[in-house]
């Protein structure tokens, strides 16, 4: 079974940090989008999916009427059994009553609400189109109309954020119904317009000493709180983990269509365009790499990394037919050495103090 990302790649207006494929003010071209991403489905029709994820950009930029025209092609596409995770990531500022009834008749049974913070001047610096107060009530909204399965995500190390203002967030997150959690640390990226003004001092970044407290903090008043982490960021109750997310870490088969959407398919990787132009006039492909044994096992490890659990040892062995110890054997030693791997129970992992400089010990993966 494979998983299903469908990238929506409108927003309202663009965030200051964001650096992902999305653009505002393209709303006479949502209609020609949502027929080209038909378009593309039809190619893996008769597919078996257990998971879809439509994330973006914001899904719930589009009309109720295009959302419930999307969801209607993607259940006639493929076949959605009950047990199938469908997933909609929703912006608080766009989530409308008929939007949320579009999701909810449309089949969706999980909806990932992008917060960020419940600081109203921490989400003003970062230039997101809704007030904590929305998030707050969006989430009661969503819980009311039927949604059992709610996930929320959170940033850390943002512009006036303290350890104080951080532990109000989580503890307004934690008095709301949802059952997933997962905490990002802004990243500064390229070219945004908040890195210019971290850059003439508008804005200061918390150093990494605070951006590890807040970590450690968010870890451990989740879990008191029953919310456990089962990868780097990210945290549910018990049973409600991301199917979805999970393929990524687990190196599973994923379709991705839609401007710039990645697929993994019998070992090949898929590139799509980000060029709007191309992809609405058809030509949505933009490449292909076909993943050698060695790049299969190193993605295995980075990705499987992440995961608290580790990386299982006897999946391993069925999926490559080696024994991880003859391949990463000496990685392995040298981390564990430093004590910042763990192999214990047939997992290999990164331990508590692994998980503060996982980057360093993945690349040795690569
Ligand atoms: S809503 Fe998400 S995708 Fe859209 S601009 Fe903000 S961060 Fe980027």
């Amino acid at each position: 079974m494979k998983g299903l990302y469908i990238h929506i790649p409108f927003c309202v207006k663009k965030c200051e940090y964001c650096d992902f494929v999305s653009f505002s003010g393209m709303d006479a071209r949502h209609d020609a989008y949502i027929d080209m991403l038909i378009r593309e489905m039809e190619a893996y029709r008769g597919e078996n999916i257990d998971t879809v994820f439509i994330g973006g950009g914001t899904p719930t930029a589009l009309s109720s009427k295009r959302l419930t025209r999307l969801l209607a092609a993607v259940r006639k596409i493929f076949p959605i059994a009950r047990e199938t995770e469908f997933t909609v990531e929703v912006n608080p500022g766009t989530a409308t009553e008929d939007k949320i009834s579009a999701l909810l008749s449309g089949g969706v049974d999980r909806v990932s609400v992008g917060v960020q913070s419940f600081n109203d001047a921490e989400l003003k610096a970062i230039g997101r189109i809704h007030d904590a107060r929305t998030a707050y009530t969006t989430v009661i909204r969503l819980k009311a109309a039927g949604f059992n399965n709610i996930s929320i995500d959170l940033m850390a190390s943002l512009p006036y954020q303290t350890i104080e203002s951080f532990n109000a967030t989580l503890d307004t997150a934690l008095s709301l119904p949802i059952t997933h959690i997962s905490v990002y640390s802004l990243i500064i990226e390229d070219g945004t317009p908040i890195q210019k003004k971290y850059q003439s001092g508008i804005y200061k970044m918390p150093d990494e000493d605070t951006d590890r407290q807040l970590y450690r903090l968010t870890g451990e008043l989740l879990s008191s709180r029953g919310f456990n982490r089962y990868e780097i960021s990210n945290y549910a109750r018990a049973g409600f983990e991301s199917r979805h997310n999970l393929k990524y870490w687990n190196c599973d088969e994923y379709i991705g269509v839609g401007l710039a959407a990645h697929s993994y398919i019998n070992g090949v990787r898929y590139y799509n365009t980000s060029d709007m132009t191309d992809y609405l006039s058809g030509k949505y492909r933009a490449g292909e790499e076909i993943l050698s044994d060695t790049d299969k096992r190193g993605e295995f490890m980075i990705l499987g990394l992440r995961k608290i659990e580790g990386i299982s040892e006897a999946v391993f062995g069925r999926r490559f037919g080696m024994d991880i110890e003859s391949v990463y054997g000496d990685i392995i030693l040298k981390y564990a050495n430093l004590g910042v791997l763990e192999k214990a129970d047939g997992f290999v992992r990164l331990t508590e103090r692994g998980l503060d400089v996982a980057n360093t010990v993945m690349s040795e993966f690569v």
